[in-house]
C-alpha cells in the first residue's frame, strides 16, 4: 500500500493525504493551501488521481486548511462519502458555503480590477459545489469503528483542537497483515479553555504528526493574565482592542475568558463587538456539543451560560459592520479571519492601526505571507484593500491561546503512544518547525521520524 503526501508539507496548510491499496483509494482531509501565492496556486493543481476514482474521504476537522478543498473535489467528480464527526459536519455547514462565497468574491474582485491571468477569473468553486459536498457527509460519533472502502476501516478519536476535531485511525488490509495508520489532524493544545485535552495515541504502525509549533514553546503565562493586562491598559488609555480570530474556536475561548475576567472583577464590563457572520452559529455549535466540553466548562455550564456575555453585540450586515468599525468608544472587537487574510476584521484594522492607543491581539498561529504574520513581525505599514496603512497601534501575541500544542506538548502527546511507530511522518509545519520536531523525536524519543516532501510517495 502507498501513502502520498498531497499537502501540508513545508506548510501548515493544504492538508491532504492519499492512501492507496490494490483495492481502494481513500483521502484523509482535502484542505486549501493558504498564505504565499505559490502555495495558493497549488489549489488549482489537479489531483494525481481522478476525483471519481476515490472511494471515500475522511475529514479530521472543519478548518478550511483541512476541508476547504472538498467542494472542489465534488466539482471534479467525486461522489463518495465524506466521513466526519458530528461536530465537524455541523461546523462544515457554514464554513464550506462561506469559503465558496470568499472564492466567488475574490474572482469578482479580480475581474473588476483586471489582474487575473484568466479572463474572466473563475472561482475555485461556488456555493452550489459546497452544498453538494455537504450532502456527502456521513456523521460518526467518536470512537465508533466503521467501514470506509474494501479492506479499510476507520475510527475518529477526539483531538481537543476545535469542536468536532479528531485524530483519524485507519486500519488497512492489502493482502498481508492489517496496517494501522494514525493521522494526528491538528493536536490540542492541553489545558485549553472549553475543550478536553487530546486523546492518547492508540497502537499504530505509522503515525503522521502535525508540527505547527514544532520549534516553539508557548509562554508559561496564563492567558487570563495577559488578556487582563493588555485589554485593561488599552481601555484605560481610551483605545480599542482588536482580536483577529477564527469564528470557530478562538472566538468562543476569548468570550469565555473575558466573561470570567469580568465576573472576577479583573476587567471592567467592557463592551465586546463580535463581528463575524459565522461567530453566532459557531458559538451555538460549540455550546451544543457537550461531548467536546472539559470538566470546567461543564461545571460552568451547570450554573450559567459561559459563552454568552451581557455586553456583547453582533453587528448585522456589511453596513452594520462598517458603522461599527468607525466607532471610537473603547471596546474589544473579535472578528475573522484569524490571520487577517480577509473578512470583516480588515475594516477594523484599517480604522484602528494608525492610532497608538489601540492594540491588536494576535491569538493563534500566523502563517508566513499573511497580514497577521506581518503584524507579528513588526512591519510598520500593512496593505489593506490596496492602501498602505501605518501601524502605530501596539501589537501583541497571546501564544497560550493557540489552538495547537507547542513543541513540548507535541512530545507529551507522542509519549502517550503505547509503542514506537515504525515511522513517524512530521507534517503540517513550516520547514524549520517540521525539522525541529523531527530532530526532537529522534533524540528525545529515539523513534524513526521523517519530514516528507510535497507529492512524495511512501510504500507502507
Ligand atoms: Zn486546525
Amino acid at each position: 500500500m502507498k501513502l502520498k503526501f498531497l499537502g501540508a508539507t513545508g506548510t501548515v496548510t493544504g492538508s491532504k493525504y492519499l492512501v492507496e491499496t490494490s483495492r481502494a483509494r481513500v483521502l484523509v482531509d482535502h484542505g486549501l493551501f493558504q498564505g504565499h501565492k505559490q502555495l495558493r496556486e497549488r489549489n488549482w493543481t489537479p489531483l494525481p488521481v481522478e476525483a471519481k476514482s476515490i472511494d471515500a474521504v475522511l475529514a479530521t476537522h472543519a478548518h478550511v486548511d483541512h476541508i476547504g478543498g472538498l467542494p472542489l473535489l465534488v466539482r471534479e467528480g467525486f461522489r463518495g462519502p465524506i466521513h466526519a464527526s458530528t461536530g465537524t459536519h455541523d461546523v462544515a455547514q457554514f464554513i464550506l458555503p462561506d469559503s465558496a462565497r470568499l472564492q466567488e468574491e475574490d474572482a469578482a474582485y479580480a475581474n473588476r480590477k483586471g489582474f487575473s491571468k484568466h479572463s474572466p477569473a473563475r472561482p475555485l468553486y461556488d456555493e452550489k459545489d459546497a452544498r453538494r459536498a455537504l450532502q456527502l457527509f456521513v456523521r460518526w460519533r467518536y470512537r465508533q469503528s466503521f467501514g470506509v472502502a474494501p479492506g479499510i476501516t476507520a475510527e475518529l478519536i477526539p483531538a481537543g483542537h476545535i469542536v468536532g476535531s479528531t485524530h483519524v485511525l485507519l486500519t488497512v488490509e492489502d493482502g498481508g497483515a492489517p496496517v494501522r495508520i494514525l493521522f494526528s489532524g491538528d493536536v490540542g493544545p492541553y489545558d485549553a479553555p472549553i475543550l478536553p485535552d487530546p486523546s492518547a495515541i492508540p497502537a499504530c504502525d505509522y503515525l503522521l504528526v502535525e508540527s505547527t509549533y514544532g520549534n516553539r514553546e508557548h509562554e508559561a503565562v496564563d492567558p487570563r493574565d495577559e488578556l487582563a493586562e493588555r485589554i485593561g491598559e488599552t481601555i484605560r488609555r481610551g483605545g480599542r482592542v482588536v482580536i483577529p480570530a477564527f469564528a470557530v474556536g478562538r472566538t468562543q475561548e476569548v468570550l469565555y475568558l473575558i466573561n470570567e475576567l469580568v465576573e472576577q472583577g479583573r476587567l471592567p464590563p467592557v463592551p465586546v463587538i463580535v463581528d463575524s457572520p459565522m461567530a453566532e452559529k459557531a458559538t451555538q455549535v460549540v455550546t451544543q456539543h457537550a461531548e467536546d466540553h472539559d470538566e470546567e466548562m461543564r461545571e460552568r455550564a451547570r450554573s450559567g451560560a459561559p459563552l454568552s456575555y451581557r455586553k456583547a453585540s453582533f453587528p448585522r450586515g456589511r453596513r452594520g459592520s462598517s458603522a461599527s468599525a468607525r466607532g471610537k468608544r473603547p471596546a474589544i472587537v473579535i472578528s475573522a479571519s484569524g490571520m487577517a487574510t480577509g473578512g470583516r476584521v480588515l475594516n477594523y484594522l484599517r480604522a484602528l492601526l494608525p492610532d497608538p492607543r489601540n492594540t491588536v491581539l494576535l491569538t493563534g498561529f500566523q502563517a508566513a505571507g499573511t497580514r497577521g504574520r506581518r503584524l507579528q513581525d513588526g512591519e510598520s505599514t500593512i496593505k489593506i484593500h490596496g492602501e498602505w496603512i501605518p501601524v502605530h497601534a501596539r501589537v501583541a501575541m497571546i501564544h497560550r491561546l493557540s489552538a495547537h500544542a507547542d513543541r513540548h506538548q507535541l512530545l507529551r502527546w507522542l509519549r502517550t503512544a503505547p509503542q514506537p511507530p515504525k515511522t513517524t511522518f512530521v507534517v503540517h509545519g513550516e520547514p524549520e518547525a517540521a525539522t525541529a520536531l523531527r530532530d526532537a523525536i529522534e533524540t528525545e524519543l529515539r523513534w524513526q521520524a521523517v519530514v516528507p516532501e510535497y507529492l512524495q510517495d511512501v510504500q507502507l
